[in-house]
């Protein structure tokens, strides 16, 4: 094939002209990319081999290699892993294929250190060449290829690229930066280390470079730390030498791992910039045997609600890389947690299909989901607020300092997901039921376990009461909690839109049943005395007419109308039946495009309101009707069906 041109994809040509403007403040991550890409090719290289040896084409040890050279200002980034072909080279080096990244787009932010994090969560790797690059030449040759199959990738990074055929004799890839002006720093031996140790020291392949030695410049002073010569330049030697640790670091004893490892290790393979909030590393033995090295990352990824995205964990098999977000070892609920399994008994050509069967791996999936679940579980018992402390810490032991604030910091990144696990994850509920925390009533925090609501219930309650809705201010200030406000009974309020779906599954904690203030009929059991609930009978019995009439009027809204005594200021409000499901739930899904049942809640009127008193004998009777019931929706974050229909009611008895 002689030389072609192509243009770059609409896309990429957009992202390169963002990588280049925006990022030069980072520029040193395209350091890491390449070597990360250089790396997954050889374990690529690695796995397909374990089907046929040949492609190691008597090159077995995978490497990566750095070489600079001042005089043609270039730094080229050399790996023997699987290579590609010319069809390959043109679709990955050409075009994104990743759908999320129109997203990525438009969520930069201009902001270079937000923006550098996101070209690593995104991953847009190669193209971070071109920060310190004005033009990028890749050489490649597929491994088990012909040497005549070689290819030479050229681009200046703006619109097109160019495509020819070359001889190859080696497999891998060569990737040659010509540097810019402005980077001629990274063509120097101790730049790159320095890099190097920072982000790709724990890569488990082995990075090169030449050997430099000083020339041999003046002996000028013995005791000099150059030992003595005038430094008369670096020589290189033609000896390469390792500059990483390549050693995988979850092999090593946690003993000799110090913290400032762990959090580099999680930023190498979460490309992550911010240190995570904790892990836990072992060894587990017995049936199964495994090491597992998991962390909690201290903030949300963007892409965090995408429940297709795999999981964060790689899967070693002996030390042998085998696939990158292998989903089967996590729970989707636990989808943050990011680290790496490494088994020794599964069978190296694991494929995906027997992941999903393998009974090694359910264990393995569930001693990871117990880990995870005991590591939250430490964090909470440790987790002194501030206020929970009255902010005096000096109290607290080595411990409680270093988990000051760590709960609470988890819980407001991840706790909404969590709570999906009530649905999927059966085996465990009890355990995430203790870790879930809520505002309430009497805490605009988040932190109100339901332990905590149990051990404040008021003499004679029966239930652990909550309301689910769009916003804490809706929450709080609904009509449903007025009564409850007024006998100063807690009520938990439940703000995450998952929230109303994961209730579902939960009917009590510890013997305790929960019940939402805006299902079912209202019933207090004995935190009513027996005068409120004559009162309330009485009322029920002399409105009998109204509410007859009111059924008929509202007759399409509303499954019922009855009178209640759980509203205080409020005329009316809206409940639905025990086992239907709730308002909101019913909005979310419509509005996510699901189908929803239609839903008819219950009217409820409050007997002793002055405008519920007004309707009887009203000539206004079907307005009003309609406009308590209209109300009553709108304060339950609602809309009404008919909304100009509703406007015009209200102007009607306005004017
Ligand atoms: P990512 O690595 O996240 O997929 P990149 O833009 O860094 O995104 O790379 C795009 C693709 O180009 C890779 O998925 C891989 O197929 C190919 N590629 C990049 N570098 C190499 C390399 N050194 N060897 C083989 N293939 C590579």
């Amino acid at each position: 094939m002689s030389k072609q041109t192509h243009s770059f994809q609409a896309e990429v040509a957009q992202l390169l002209h963002l990588v280049t403007h925006s990022l030069y403040s980072n520029q040193e991550i395209f350091l890491r990319e390449l070597i990360s890409n250089a790396s997954d090719a050889c374990d690529k290289l690695r796995f397909e081999a374990l089907n046929n040896n040949a492609l190691y084409e008597d090159a077995p040890e995978l490497q990566v290699r750095l070489s600079f050279d001042t005089a043609a200002k270039t730094l080229t980034i050399t790996d023997n892993g699987i290579g590609m072909t010319a069809q390959e080279a043109i679709d990955h080096l050409g075009t994104i294929a990743k759908s999320g990244t129109k997203d990525f787009m438009s969520k930069l932010s201009g902001d270079q250190k937000t923006d550098a994090q996101l070209i690593g969560q995104f991953g847009v790797g190669f193209y971070s060449g071109f920060i310190v690059a004005e033009k990028i030449t890749v050489e490649t040759r597929r491994a088990g290829a012909a040497a005549a199959e070689g290819v030479r990738w050229i681009s200046g990074g703006t619109g097109d690229f160019e495509v020819e055929t070359i001889t190859r004799a080696e497999r891998g890839t060569r990737v040659i930066l010509h540097l810019r002006e402005e980077a001629l720093e990274y063509a120097n031996t101790w730049k790159l280390k320095e890099i190097v140790g920072k982000y790709s020291d724990h890569i488990s392949l082995p990075i090169l470079m030449e050997k430099e030695e000083w020339k041999d410049g003046e002996l000028i002073d013995p005791k000099d730390e150059n030992g003595g010569r005038q430094p008369g330049g670096m020589a290189k030697t033609g000896e390469w030498e390792t500059i990483n640790k390549a050693s995988a670091l979850w092999t090593r004893p946690k003993k000799d791992i110090t913290s400032e490892q762990y959090a580099d290790f999680y930023k190498q393979i979460s490309r992550d910039f911010d240190a995570p909030l904790t892990w836990t590393h072992n060894r587990v033995e017995g049936s199964t045997e495994y090491t597992q090295l998991l962390y909690i990352p201290s903030k949300a990824p963007q892409d965090l609600w995408n429940r297709d995205k795999k999981a964060g964990i790689k899967l070693y098999v002996k030390r042998v890389f085998i696939m990158d977000e292998a989903e089967a070892l996590m729970p989707s609920y636990l989808r943050f947690v990011k680290g790496v399994v490494d088994s020794a008994d599964l069978p190296l050509n694991v494929s995906r299909e027997l992941l999903q069967e393998s009974r090694d791996v359910k264990a393995i999936r569930e001693g990871c989901t117990k880990r995870v679940l005991s590591m939250l579980e430490d964090l909470a018992k440790h987790d002194k607020t501030p206020e929970s402390t009255d902010g005096v810490t000096d109290v607290l032991s080595e411990e409680d300092k270093v988990k000051l604030g760590q709960f609470t910091q988890f819980y407001k990144e991840f706790g909404a997901v969590l709570k999906e696990g009530l649905g999927e994850d059966f085996g465990n509920r009890d355990r995430l039921l203790k870790l879930l925390r809520f505002a309430s009533s009497n805490s605009d925090t988040v932190s109100v376990s339901f332990a905590d609501y149990k051990a404040r219930m008021k003499k004679g309650q029966d239930a652990i009461y909550y309301i689910t809705a769009d916003t804490l201010a809706a929450a709080k200030n609904s009509p449903q909690l007025e009564v409850f406000k007024k006998k100063g009974i807690e009520v938990l309020l439940m703000t995450d839109r998952v929230d109303e779906w994961a209730l579902n599954f939960v009917q009590e904690f510890d013997g305790t049943p929960l019940q939402s203030v805006a299902k079912g009929a209202f019933d207090l059991g004995k935190l009513q005395d027996e005068e409120e609930k004559k009162a309330a009978e009485d009322a029920a019995e002399t409105f009998k007419p109204v509410l007859a009439k009111l059924k008929e009027a509202l007759k399409d809204k509303a499954e019922d109308v009855r009178v209640t005594s759980r509203l205080v200021d409020s005329p009316a409000c809206l409940v639905v039946t025990d086992d239907g499901m709730s308002m909101q739930l019913a909005r979310m899904l419509k509005q996510a495009g699901q189908q929803a049942p239609e839903v008819k809640p219950v009217l409820e009127v409050n007997p002793e309101h002055a405008l519920v008193k007004k309707l009887d004998g009203s000539v206004h009777f079907h307005d009003l009707a309609h406009i308590l019931f209209d109300q009553a929706l709108l304060a339950e974050g609602g809309l009404p069906a008919d909304p100009a229909a509703y406007v015009k009611r209200v102007n009607a008895l306005l004017s």
